[in-house]
């Protein structure tokens, strides 16, 4: 029922790995520049502590594309609060700006924007060769069957009824990004 990745928990690892890391490298007394190939010959002791990536220590990207303040601090608040990094877009044109600057791993998008809508902004990113395969998940007022269909035919790869539950959330990306 309760699915076990819904709550991600990659910083508890990385800080760990981290710290690991920077002691062992100490107690081995490389101070020089990290060797950008491994060695050839056998693996020292400390290979075995899983070394995470230097920069940036963080878990998936998504982009949350919202126009009401109040809703896009709240879903920031959540998302970077369960191991996520968010970035935000206010409105369509910045939303299509960000997704090609940053290449996010997937798209919480409001369909109810100003201007460009949120269909609209699907079907221009779902129509960019380097973004189609970014999972967007459609949120919006529209609770009829309809507005979901056309949210799925606009290239939404999953929609949610305002308002959504947190858990809810939280499980459609998780499951989105496995
Ligand atoms: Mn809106």
């Amino acid at each position: 029922m309760t699915d076990p990745k819904a709550p991600l928990p990659p910083t508890a690892g990385l800080s760990g790995g981290l710290l690991a890391r920077k002691g062992s490298a100490a107690a081995q007394g490389f101070a020089g520049a990290p060797a950008l190939e491994p060695p050839a010959g056998p693996p020292p002791a400390v290979a075995a502590v899983p070394v995470p990536p230097a920069e940036p220590a963080a878990g998936p990207r998504i982009l949350i594309v919202e126009d009401n303040a109040l809703n896009m601090k709240m879903m920031t608040d959540l998302f970077e609060g369960n191991g996520f990094r968010a970035l935000a877009a206010m409105n369509g044109p910045q939303a299509l700006m960000l997704a090609r600057a940053e290449r996010p791993d997937l798209i919480v998008m409001d369909i109810g924007l100003p201007g460009l809508s949120g269909l609209e902004v699907t079907r221009r990113l779902k129509a960019d060769g380097g973004l189609c395969a970014v999972p967007v998940v459609a949120v919006s007022a529209g609770a009829r069957a309809e507005d979901a269909a056309e949210a799925r035919r606009a290239g939404c790869d999953f929609y949610l009824a305002k308002p959504v539950p947190i858990s809810r959330m939280l499980e459609t990306v998780a499951g989105l990004l496995r």
